[in-house]
C-alpha cells in the first residue's frame, strides 16, 4: 500500500502523438514543487497514429507513467472510465491530452483540494474563444436544456477536474454504459469548488469531434439524465387533443352549414402540424428506446488491448 501515489492523472488520448511529448514535461513542471507521489495514466483510445508507441517509450523512461490501449476507438467517456478504474490515487485528475487543459493550473487545484470539505475541484472555462462559433451556440443551448431538465449546472464546465476518492468510488458504482463524466460528477452531490481558466489552443493536431458526434453527445446527455422530454411529449399530446376537438367541432359545423370545401386550409394546417408533432414525439421515444437498448445489452464500455504497468 505504501507505494500508492497520492495523485493519479488520467489523460484520454486519441491521435495525440505530437501533443503527448509536450504535455508530460509541462506536468513535471507543474508538480515539481509538490511533495507527494503521483502517476499518469495514459489511455490510448484507439489512436491510428503512433500515440501508443509514444506512451510505451515514455513509460520506460519514467516509472510514474502507465498506460492502457483500447482495441479500437471507444470514445473519450470510455477512456475516462478506464482511467478511473485503473487510478490508485486518493486524488484523481482528468485532463485532456492536447494541452487545452493547462497543467499549470494543477497547483491551484491541489491547493483547493487541501480543504477537507471539498471533494471536487472543477476547472471552469472563462472564455470559449478556442471553440468555433457553432460549438459555442450548441453548447450554450445544450447546457440551458440540461439545467432546465435536470437541475445540473454545466455552464462553462469541462472535464478538467480533480476528484477525491469517494467521488470516484461513487462514479464507479454507477453502472450505466452511456456515460457523461462531468454531469455524473455534479450529480453525486459532493461539494464542488470551481476555478476559472482560459482554454489554451491545442498543442498540436485537430479536434476529433464532429458536429454529429457533438449532437449525439447532447442527446445522450439529456436522455441519460432526464425523462422531461417524454413528459413534454405527453403534454404536447394533450394540447393537440384539445385543439383537435375544437377543429372537429368546426369541421362538423362547416359540413352542417354546407361550407365543407372551405375547410381545406385549416385541414392542411392540421395535417402538417400533427404530422410533425407525431414525428417529433416518435423521435423522442426513439431516443429513449436507443438509450434502453444500449444499456440493456450491457456490453463492456471498452476493451483493453495492451497495457504498461496497469
Ligand atoms: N479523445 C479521446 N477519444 C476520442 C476523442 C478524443 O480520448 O474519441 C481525447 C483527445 O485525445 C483529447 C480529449 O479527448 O485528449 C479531448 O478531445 P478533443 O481535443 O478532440 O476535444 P475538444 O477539446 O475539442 O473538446
Ligand atoms: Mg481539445
Amino acid at each position: 500500500m505504501s507505494n500508492r501515489p497520492k495523485l493519479s492523472i488520467i489523460v484520454p488520448l486519441h491521435n495525440e502523438v505530437e501533443s503527448l511529448p509536450l504535455l508530460l514535461p509541462a506536468l513535471h513542471n507543474a508538480l515539481a514543487k509538490w511533495g507527494c507521489e503521483w502517476e499518469v495514466i495514459c489511455v490510448d483510445d484507439g489512436s491510428r497514429d503512433d500515440t501508443w508507441a509514444q506512451v510505451v517509450a515514455l513509460a520506460t523512461t519514467d516509472s510514474r507513467i502507465c498506460g492502457l490501449r483500447f482495441t479500437r476507438n471507444f470514445g473519450k467517456e470510455a477512456a475516462i472510465l478506464a482511467g478511473l478504474e485503473a487510478a490508485r490515487g486518493d486524488w484523481i485528475v482528468v485532463m485532456d491530452g492536447d494541452g487545452q487543459h493547462p497543467p499549470a493550473l494543477l497547483p491551484k487545484m491541489l491547493a483547493c483540494a487541501e480543504d477537507e470539505s471539498v471533494a471536487i475541484v472543477a476547472a471552469k472555462k472563462r472564455t470559449r474563444d478556442a471553440d468555433t462559433w457553432f460549438a459555442r451556440v450548441l453548447s450554450r443551448g445544450f447546457n440551458r436544456i440540461m439545467l432546465a431538465a435536470t437541475g445540473l449546472d454545466l455552464q462553462n464546465a469541462c472535464d478538467y477536474r480533480l476528484l477525491k476518492r469517494p467521488v470516484v468510488d461513487a462514479l464507479l458504482r454507477m453502472p450505466e454504459r452511456i456515460r457523461f463524466f462531468r454531469a455524473m460528477t455534479v450529480w453525486t452531490g459532493f461539494k464542488q469548488v470551481d476555478i476559472e481558466f482560459d482554454v489554451l489552443p491545442r498543442l498540436a493536431g485537430q479536434t476529433a469531434w464532429s458536429t454529429r458526434g457533438l449532437l449525439s453527445l447532447a442527446i445522450n446527455g439529456i436522455t441519460g439524465f432526464s425523462a422531461q422530454p417524454l413528459t413534454l411529449v405527453f403534454r404536447l399530446g394533450f394540447f393537440g387533443l384539445a385543439v383537435s376537438v375544437a377543429l372537429t367541432a368546426q369541421a362538423i359545423w362547416s359540413w352542417e352549414t354546407g361550407n365543407a370545401i372551405s375547410g381545406w386550409t385549416s385541414l392542411t394546417i392540421v395535417m402538417v402540424f400533427f404530422g410533425s408533432a407525431n414525428l417529433l414525439a416518435l423521435g423522442v421515444l426513439g431516443a429513449y428506446i436507443a438509450q434502453l437498448f444500449n444499456e440493456i445489452k450491457a456490453r463492456p464500455p471498452y476493451l483493453v488491448g495492451s497495457r504498461v504497468r496497469v
